[in-house]
C-alpha cells in the first residue's frame, strides 16, 4: 500500500492542481485529476492514474478567509 505517496500526490495537487504527479502505484503515468464540489468550501480531488486505474480522492478546504 502507498498511502503515503498518495498523500504526497495530494499535497502538491493542492498546491497546484495542473502539476504532473507520476501514478503512486505504477509509476509510469501521470495522473489525472479532477475536482468535484463537497459542500460549501470543500472539494473532493480526485486522482485516476489512466495507466493502472488507481484512484484515490483527498477532500481539500478551499475556503481562503
Ligand atoms: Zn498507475
Amino acid at each position: 500500500m502507498s498511502r503515503e505517496l498518495w498523500i504526497k500526490a495530494g499535497s502538491v495537487l493542492a498546491v497546484d492542481p495542473k502539476a504532473s504527479v507520476k501514478c503512486p502505484e505504477c509509476g509510469e503515468a501521470d495522473l489525472a485529476v479532477f475536482d468535484t464540489r463537497a459542500g460549501k468550501d470543500h472539494v473532493e480531488r480526485h486522482m485516476r492514474c489512466p495507466k493502472c486505474g488507481a484512484y484515490n480522492a483527498l477532500y481539500e478546504n478551499i475556503s481562503f478567509d
